[in-house]
């Protein structure tokens, strides 16, 4: 544990978790108009996509500051080694079901979708959809997703972003 306080929002979290405050990041989303996007929207429904997609589910989109803030407090920063992007991607049931999955050529969706991932988490066209959790961490294993590590300071218990070797505090005081 290291409980850290929010020097912007003023709440406490453990940033031996949350390598950036998970209150501040829910609220970041928040702002954006296009969190959901209309190919991820199942408002948009029926709606055929030239390849695979997912949408999120009714009942997330119908409470989404709930459901994103519970994203932010559930999820892990991952970096995407295939672009260099980070994501945020949740692989622990929620309280609502995260989405579901549309087959290329189908209109409607056919299986549902366990976990969540935020695209370009930290960035101005950040947006959620639902991803198979299995598939995500078999990219893990393999490489295409890269964990944050324990902060390279010594004595520092502090979680870093993925591929920084040192938590935000520390690299902000470098
Ligand atoms: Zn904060
Ligand atoms: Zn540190």
């Amino acid at each position: 544990m290291d409980h850290t306080t929010c020097g912007k929002c003023g709440g406490s979290f453990d940033a031996s978790r949350y390598p950036r405050c998970p209150n501040c990041l829910a609220s970041s989303w928040h702002l954006l108009p296009g969190f959901v996007t209309s190919k991820h929207d199942p408002n948009t429904l029926p709606h055929a996509y030239p390849e695979y997609h997912s949408v999120i589910s009714k009942e997330a989109v119908a409470n989404l500051p709930q459901f994103t803030t519970e994203v932010a407090l559930s999820g892990e920063w991952l970096l995407n080694k295939r672009n260099d992007k980070r994501v945020y991607f949740v692989a622990i049931p929620l309280s609502s079901i995260p989405g579901s999955a549309v087959p290329k050529g189908a209109t409607m969706p056919v299986s549902a979708l366990d976990g969540v991932l935020v695209a370009k988490a930290d960035e101005p066209d950040a947006h959620i959809y639902a991803v198979d959790i299995a598939q995500v961490q078999a990219g893990i294993s393999d490489g295409t997703y890269e964990r944050g590590k324990q902060c390279s300071v010594d004595g520092c218990a502090r979680l870093c972003l993925p591929a920084n070797p040192t938590c935000e505090t520390h690299t902000s005081a470098a």
